[in-house]
């Protein structure tokens, strides 16, 4: 068992220099390079990440591996090929980008692939496996380790791209959660190093929706967190290319507590002028103030209520205690 496990982590070496190989030293990773660049990636950027391109066609991969002796139940643990109903292996990753995902030893544990065009799906990402727990995983944590412990800090974003972006611009205590949302195991992965998480999530819907999940399960940790809202609606990446990992900097110093943060995109929905705008804005918040252990902090955050709905404190009190 612990032999296979070791034949899995050298495939997916294996992988990665295939990928970054065909990427930097073939004409036919040309495109993908010149995707990347398109990207405002660096040579620098594209080495620290080892990103790569899995080339068209149907088994270059496979018999790449295959004339290196690496055993077929292997690359199809890891996805790295499947096979169809005539028993035919074809490479899993084809004309793609690819983002190399390595645990907190940097072991090459799978991979993210992107199409270069709009065709769906847009990412290919591999399944979990014996050396691979996505909930256990943080993107780029083994490159922003020691970024985060002297920050004190960890930004916590979407996507590959945002993290290799912000990395490309000097902003190097940023991590990703990969597709999953953040987890309990994520937070032990991040308590060694950091103080306080930042939440930076797309903001759109389901960027919104994990953000918001993020909230409940960091309430009542030992971090302290803030919420980034990106201001011109985009990604961190978007923002970062746009205007420098500099700006990105002072917005993340402008990050707000979460209470503010799930108050503001309640009272964007809301018309507080009426009396059903009111309640549903409790309705929305009341449920993240209950969840405060800390009586001092649970009254205060009620109070905070009071200036934005236009009610005094005792009202505010009064409805809280029939909602709990
Ligand atoms: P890009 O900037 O390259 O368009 P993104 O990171 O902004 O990508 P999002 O749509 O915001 O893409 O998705 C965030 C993350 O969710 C991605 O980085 C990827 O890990 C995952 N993801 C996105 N789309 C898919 C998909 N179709 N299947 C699986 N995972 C996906
Ligand atoms: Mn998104
Ligand atoms: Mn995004
Ligand atoms: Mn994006």
């Amino acid at each position: 068992r612990e032999e296979r496990r070791k034949k899995l982590y050298e495939a997916c070496d294996l992988a990665a220099n295939f990928f970054h190989n065909c990427l930097l030293k073939t004409s036919f990773g040309k495109v993908g390079l010149e995707y990347l660049k398109k990207r405002g990636l660096t040579d620098e950027t594209i080495e620290k990440f080892k990103l790569g391109f899995a080339p068209d066609g149907w088994d270059k991969l496979y018999k790449a591996f295959r004339e290196r002796g690496i055993e077929e139940s292997i690359l199809i643990e890891l996805n790295l090929i499947r096979k169809n109903e005539k028993g035919q292996a074809y490479d899993f990753f084809r004309n793609r980008v690819m983002f190399p995902i390595m645990d907190g030893k940097g072991r090459v544990v799978g991979f993210g692939g992107r199409v270069m065009d709009d065709s769906t799906p847009k990412y290919l990402n591999s399944p979990e496996c014996q050396i691979f727990e996505k909930g256990k995983i943080l993107f780029a944590f083994d490159k922003a380790y020691k970024s985060i412990r002297e920050h004190k800090q960890a930004i916590l974003v979407e996507g590959y791209m945002d993290v290799i972006s912000a990395h490309n611009k000097g902003v190097t205590n940023v991590v990703a959660s990969l597709g999953t949302a953040y987890t309990k195991d994520h937070g032990h992965i991040l308590m060694r190093q950091a103080d306080e998480i930042i939440l930076a999530y797309d903001m759109d819907g389901a960027g919104r929706q994990a953000a918001a999940r993020a909230i409940e399960l960091l309430q009542n940790t030992d971090f302290k967190v803030r919420v980034l809202a990106m201001p011109d609606g985009k990604d961190p990446d978007d923002y970062v290319r746009n205007h420098g990992g500099q700006a990105f900097r002072e917005l993340v110093e402008k990050a707000v507590k979460p209470l503010d943060y799930l108050l503001s995109e309640s009272l964007i929905k809301h018309d507080t002028n009426e009396a059903e705008g009111k309640q549903a804005v409790m309705q929305d918040i009341f449920p993240f103030i209950a969840n405060i252990h800390s009586q001092t902090v649970r009254d205060d955050a009620l109070k905070a209520l009071a200036l934005p709905l236009w009610l005094d404190n005792s009202t505010i009190f009064r409805y809280f205690r029939n909602y709990t």
